[in-house]
């Protein structure tokens, strides 16, 4: 299958503004390929394909692809592919909603993702989750130890309550820095993401909120954070508030929003 009219001729400068850290590791690639597993008839919607490393692989085994990218020299060079259509883009601006209509099924989302932008990229992508699949997505190690921390675990926070209680995340492969040129300072791992069925009955707005004001003070006892919090607003609710934020499981925070919610409404 021929995808490229292109042989590049100039060699792209990576630019540091846009967190380009190109994959040049061929087994990386194949690994993350083969964890996303693409078919035919897929809606593979790529993020930041940069010189196509992922991209390559991923359009033999899948046909067509969407990607997003913001630069403009690769997104020029990324256009001469026929199988490719290239939203040139901020993808902190992109309508997923519209590109799953176009495709008229849930988008499966792939990507390297820029580091300095991962955090705003997650949390993008969780008010389309109604229109993904799954999300297969590099990150610096660090934030992924974060999303799929436990109770107990120094890692655990907010990212953890508000990403697992939408998604099941799976930290899939850990890829050194090596495995890029330029070469990142930071270890990074691919995670998938698949949504899970959404629980109607949690204001994703004030479990954010509570959640917020439980961490804002980790060491401290919830009673002094949330505790002040709920007593502030004339919530009189059953929680112990004798531990510590990192102590409470997603579901406990989840009882206490849907709880909330209730009160609020009676
Ligand atoms: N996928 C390629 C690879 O693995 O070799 C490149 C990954 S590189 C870490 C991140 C890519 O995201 C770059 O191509 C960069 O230009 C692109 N990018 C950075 N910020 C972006 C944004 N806000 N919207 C879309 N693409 C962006």
């Amino acid at each position: 299958m021929s995808l490229a009219h292109d042989a590049p001729t100039v060699r792209h400068v990576a630019r540091k503004r846009f967190g380009q850290h190109f994959l040049v590791d061929d087994s990386v690639v194949a690994a993350i390929v083969a964890a996303v597993n693409p078919q035919p008839g897929d809606a593979l919607v790529e993020i930041g394909p940069g010189q196509g490393a992922i991209t390559r692989p991923l359009l033999v085994q899948c046909g067509r692809l969407t990607a997003i990218e913001i630069d403009r020299d690769l997104a020029a060079r990324l256009r001469l592919w026929p199988a490719l259509s290239v939203v040139e883009a901020d993808v902190l601006e992109v309508d997923f909603a519209a590109l799953a209509t176009a495709q008229g099924r849930k988008l499966r989302v792939v990507g390297n993702l820029p580091y300095n932008l991962s955090t705003p990229i997650l949390f993008h992508l969780l008010t389309y989750i109604e229109q993904v699949e799954d999300q297969h997505v590099m990150l610096q190690k660090e934030v992924v130890a974060r999303m799929v921390a436990r109770p107990g675990n120094k890692d655990y926070g907010r990212l953890s309550v508000m990403l697992q209680w939408r998604y099941l995340i799976e930290a899939v492969l850990s890829v050194p820095p090596s495995s890029f040129d330029p070469p990142p300072r930071v270890d990074s791992t691919v995670v998938r993401m698949q949504p899970l069925a959404p629980s109607t009955d949690v204001d994703a707005a004030l479990l954010g909120e509570l959640v917020s004001v439980a961490f804002s003070q980790r060491r401290k006892l919830l009673r002094n954070t949330l505790g002040r919090w709920l007593a502030a607003r004339g919530f009189g609710v059953e929680f112990d508030l004798q531990r510590r934020a990192e102590e409470v499981p997603v579901r406990e925070y989840l009882a206490l929003a849907r709880t909330l919610r209730a009160l609020r409404s009676s």
